[in-house]
């Protein structure tokens, strides 16, 4: 058996900042530490965390009078609506900002095209705590989270074609939905700005996950269902090979035995430490594998 490792694989670099920023408070433990909901997406990287001290803050518990004092508050990589930063800042003795850079870029993006007069699309899952945030910073974006969504929209509202528009994009939002997106734009309005706010460390693994998805027999995607890059890849990889999305070890059986090349691929909110977990999981189990790490780790 032949186990290809991708390069892009394990935390990127604004889950990886919140994340050190909170162990860091933990380890400090000069106060109580909260967090403004699931930090990542990943079950057993939040467990670690909870059992360290870290809380989880309901924004919408506005109860919380009593841990004002010595508490602090971090913000996790999604952002949150300023509106609700306020709130906090007036309620615990220290907020602490670990909104990824990328994802305060594509709010202060969306702030500057509605202040240019233009009516905003955006390609997002509306439920998305992302897409909550942009909600807060401009009012009345047009969320959609598929072409057929959009179409919809569009049939519904019969815009004039000479409204200004313009199109960004949830930052772990596929490329090629957005360029369709884009088109669909293109097909219906005359004046359209398009910015790109896709991350790159997205692209990039989506790039590869369909790379690698084509020479192998098996793609094993590491990850929670809860994250929407991991479910990206998920269904990238399933329109050329088989494969499965798991998040621990447990749920690897014997029919990997069947497969001779496995490629080994993961979300954004992957520990490294997971991956590593079930490399060597399966070296134990199936004997025979030539590991192929493409990247470090
Ligand atoms: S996927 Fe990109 S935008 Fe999202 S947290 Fe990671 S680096 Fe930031």
């Amino acid at each position: 058996m032949k186990l290809i490792i991708a390069n892009n694989i394990g935390f990127c670099f604004g889950v990886k900042r919140s994340v050190d920023i909170t162990e860091k408070i933990l380890h400090d433990n000069r106060a109580v530490a909260y967090v403004t909901g699931d930090l990542v997406h990943n079950e057993k990287v939040m467990d670690d965390l909870k059992k360290k001290g870290l809380k989880i803050f309901d924004p919408s518990e506005k109860k919380l009078i009593n841990i004002r004092k010595n508490s602090v508050i971090i913000i996790r990589a999604h952002g949150l609506p300023p509106k609700e930063t306020e709130y906090l800042k007036n309620t615990f003795e220290s907020v602490v900002d670990t909104t990824c850079p990328i994802v305060s870029k594509m709010f202060e993006t969306a702030e500057s095209l509605v202040s240019e007069g233009r009516k905003l699309f955006v390609l997002g899952n509306k439920e998305h705590p992302e897409m909550i945030a942009l909600n807060g910073h401009v009012r009345e974006a047009i969320i959609f989270s598929d072409i057929r969504e959009l179409e919809e929209f569009l049939n519904k509202e019969q815009l004039d074609k000479n409204t200004k528009i313009a199109l960004i994009s949830q930052t772990t939002k596929d490329l090629r939905t957005f360029c369709e997106a884009a088109y669909t734009l293109t097909k219906n309005f005359k004046d359209l700005r398009i910015v790109k706010t896709i991350c790159d460390f997205t692209v990039e693994r989506e790039h590869e996950v369909e790379e690698l998805a084509k020479k192998s027999e098996l793609v094993i995607v590491v990850g929670s269902s809860k994250s929407s890059n991991t479910r990206k890849l998920f269904n990238i990889a399933r329109k050329f090979t088989n494969t499965i999305l798991i998040s621990n070890t447990e749920q690897l059986d014997d029919s990997l035995k069947n497969f001779k090349t496995i490629s080994i691929v993961s979300g954004t909110s992957t520990p490294n430490n997971l991956i590593e977990e079930i490399v060597g999981f399966i070296k134990n189990k199936f004997g025979e594998v030539e590991v192929s790490w493409r990247g470090q780790i």
